[in-house]
């Protein structure tokens, strides 16, 4: 057997939103020897990419087990966003304005009336808004809008300063971190984790955390279940907005835009099978402009300021996988988190820092398991 090059008590593959809130999670719990492997650089894949949106209620068709999920983790932001502020001196900037979700036709209307039905019903806080009312919270909407919702707890954080803030954090924790290191392959006995091979040599550890978002059915092996995770390109473009022109985020059925305290406006975004091409298209381009011409007109007059691409994570049923599986001890699943990855991140720390700290598998573990996909080798 190799040599390791290092040994440590818990190894995450993968430096994004995931992979660095579980470390801080669990140097919190007092695991010792964390380490992060992250082949490019800390956050650089979807969590930068990401618009930051923290809106369960703006999408959600009906209740279930995923949208209580997601819920419940827009809940725990508040004290998540505060303890950063406390550890690192990083503000996360999560907005409490709410958001906005316009309809411009008569089936956007049957759209919104009909979540706002089930909404109520399941007592959710949602406003219905004329036009003439949505425009008083936001001037900037288009004539064309018919009525709106808004989402009073439905928010948004800087993404970007969410990695800054759980790196600084990990660093204050004595988390190990290896940057532009790839993990080539989990290494087992039998039915255990014994460790990972590495670009940089063999990492001993019997508790493996598999974060590596669109990537990871590339890591795992034939002893483990394949969520079959697949890349979902979504792009994005940003505009020069300094005075800012809306202070919600606003949703269509189309696209959104996204507000930020630094002068930026982010608008989305695309939903495409492009493989791992993360290039930005003129199709793509084309079509966030009109969903966010559409929302607001003052749009046009903005200076387009860059545009990107990123990759969601997506398992084949569209669900996270999160925690251990049955087949090998010592690995541990956080990803697929696909379009609620920023959303997802204080709940998935929490679940699983608390399986792998005092194995304690809670009832979202047992959902959201791993063991609900077929091993590699049953394919
Ligand atoms: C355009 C866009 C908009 C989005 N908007 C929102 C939003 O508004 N709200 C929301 O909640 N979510 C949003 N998302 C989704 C969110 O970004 C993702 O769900 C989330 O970032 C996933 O985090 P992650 O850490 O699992 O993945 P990533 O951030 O992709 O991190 C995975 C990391 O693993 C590393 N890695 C992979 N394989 C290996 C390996 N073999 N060895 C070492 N390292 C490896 C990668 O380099 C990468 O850094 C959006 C995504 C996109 C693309």
């Amino acid at each position: 057997m190799t040599e390791p090059i290092k040994t440590a008590d818990v190894t995450i593959i993968g430096g994004g939103v995931i992979g660095l809130a579980i470390a801080r999670a669990l140097a919190q719990r007092g695991a010792r020897d964390v380490l992060i492997v992250e082949r490019s650089s800390l956050g650089a894949e979807a969590s930068s990419a990401a618009a930051g949106m923290l809106a369960p209620q703006a999408e959600a068709d009906s209740a279930g087990d995923f949208f209580q999920l997601c819920c419940q983790s827009r809940d725990l932001y508040p004290a998540f966003a505060q303890s950063l502020y406390e550890e690192t001196g990083i503000d996360i900037e999560l907005e409490t304005s709410g958001t906005l979700y316009l309809a411009f036709t008569e089936e956007d209307e049957r759209e919104l009336e009909q979540r706002y039905q089930w909404q109520t019903r399941a007592g959710l806080e949602v406003e219905k808004l004329s036009a003439e009312a949505a425009r008083l919270h936001e001037p900037c909407i288009s004539d064309g809008v018919r009525a709106a919702l808004r989402f009073p707890f439905d928010t948004q954080v800087e993404n970007r300063r969410l990695i800054s803030a759980l790196a600084t954090a990990n660093e204050a924790l004595g988390v190990n971190v290896w940057t532009g290191v790839s993990v080539d392959s989990l290494k087992l006995n039998r039915n255990r984790v014994t460790g990972i091979e590495t670009s940089r040599g063999f990492v001993a550890c019997e508790k493996v955390v598999i974060a590596g978002g669109a990537w990871t059915s590339q890591v795992i092996n034939e002893a483990l279940p394949n969520p079959r995770i697949e890349p979902v390109r979504g792009q994005m473009v940003s505009f020069e907005a300094t005075p800012q022109i809306a202070r919600h985020v606003i949703y269509s059925p189309r696209g959104y835009i996204v507000p930020r305290r630094d002068g930026r406006l982010l608008a989305g975004s695309t939903t495409e099978h492009a493989g791992f091409d993360k290039r930005v298209t003129a199709a793509g381009v084309q079509s966030i402009v009109a969903s966010a011409l559409e929302i607001t007109p003052a749009i046009a007059a903005l200076p387009l300021a860059s545009t990107w691409a990123g990759l969601r994570p997506r398992a084949a049923d569209g669900l996270p996988v999160l925690g251990p599986c049955a087949e090998i001890a010592g690995a541990f699943y956080a990803t697929g988190h696909y379009r609620n990855g920023i959303l997802l991140t204080p709940i998935t720390a929490e679940l699983l820092a608390n399986v792998i700290v005092d194995e304690e598998v809670s009832p979202p573990l047992q959902i959201f398991s791993p063991d609900r996909f077929q091993l590699v080798s049953s394919r």
